[in-house]
């Protein structure tokens, strides 16, 4: 397989906060020419199943996938996950714990926007929820444009629900061991995602790889919608340096929300492992 194949391994579904079903990602993918897929929501491997079955309804290759919210540094991280057994017991636990404390969370988010005179906010998120056990930042910032507070989630994420805006409130997700475990034990492969993402000082980007690899760790996202171009420089050399595989994916969530489509993004800069060529026996 080569690095030039259109492989999308990162997006998101109803099942998390995307906007689309698994058969509408899938239909999606295949019209914008993507060669290999993979489905990856937040926390949950609930619509693994239906998105293999589109994929090969469609003709679309397929690797499982999920994003497991992690916390290191006293900040987010997202590990990505890809080409696991979707129903292994121990990842289905692990993400099943790590989803538990987001109804609290979304109650006390809710609880700070009213102070700010925004309320109902919890109601109005649920609205946009397809997955009760994942209320996210995402369903709260469709509720907020929808009420006209924002013109889009763009401006949600900069005036509100980040950290020392109202409607912030911090949260302890997985730990980046047991993520990458959880992965590893499953058959799967982990993809550091989205690393520019992150407001990390070098030292703690440093520890985050390091740790990371220490764990069993393999690849890094170095073509994503969330990175610029300058940033596929960057952790091209990361991943090079680290010896670490690179992964490509959109990390698309909705054609009216996502300014890079599913299969839209450019080749994996060359001179890199790319992931799929380590998961081509669990490819479907
Ligand atoms: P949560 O897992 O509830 O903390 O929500 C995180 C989700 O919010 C991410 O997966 C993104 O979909 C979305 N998000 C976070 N920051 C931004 C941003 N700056 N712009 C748009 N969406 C964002
Ligand atoms: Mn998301
Ligand atoms: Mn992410
Ligand atoms: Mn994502």
């Amino acid at each position: 397989m080569s690095a030039i194949l259109n492989a999308d391994l990162h997006c998101h579904s109803v099942v998390s906060d995307g906007t689309l079903t698994p058969e509408e990602l899938a239909a999606r993918a295949k019209a914008n020419g993507v060669d290999l897929w993979a489905l990856t929501d937040h926390d949950e491997l609930g619509g693994q199943h239906r998105a293999a079955e589109a994929a090969r309804a469609v003709g679309l290759r397929y690797l499982t996938g999920t994003e497991i919210s992690v916390t290191f540094a006293d900040e987010t991280v997202h590990i990505v996950g890809l080409g696991f057994d979707p129903d292994d017991a121990a990842m289905t636990q692990g993400l099943y714990d790590t989803r538990g404390g987001r109804g609290k969370r979304a109650q006390e988010m809710a609880a700070q926007l009213a102070q700010v005179g925004i309320h109902g906010a919890y109601e109005g998120a649920l609205r946009f929820v397809g997955n009760p056990e994942l209320i996210s930042r995402t369903h709260f910032a469709r509720f907020l444009v929808e009420q006209g507070h924002c013109r889009d989630t763009s401006e949600v994420f900069r005036k509100y629900l980040t950290e020392g805006k109202p409607g912030y409130v911090p949260h302890r997700w997985a730990t980046l061991r047991d993520a990458v475990r959880w992965i590893s034990g499953a058959g799967g492969l982990a993809v550091i995602a989205h690393p520019g993402r992150y407001k990390f000082t070098a030292n703690e980007e440093y520890a985050l790889f390091t740790e990371f690899q220490a764990h069993g760790g393999r690849a890094v996202e170095v073509v994503t919608g969330s990175h610029t171009p300058a940033e596929y420089v960057e952790y091209a050399d990361k991943a090079r340096e680290f010896g670490l595989a690179a992964s490509r994916g959109s990390d698309f969530h909705s054609p009216d929300e996502s300014h890079c489509d599913l299969g839209a993004l450019p080749p994996l800069p060359a001179g890199l492992t790319p992931v799929w060529e380590l998961l081509a026996d669990r490819i479907r």
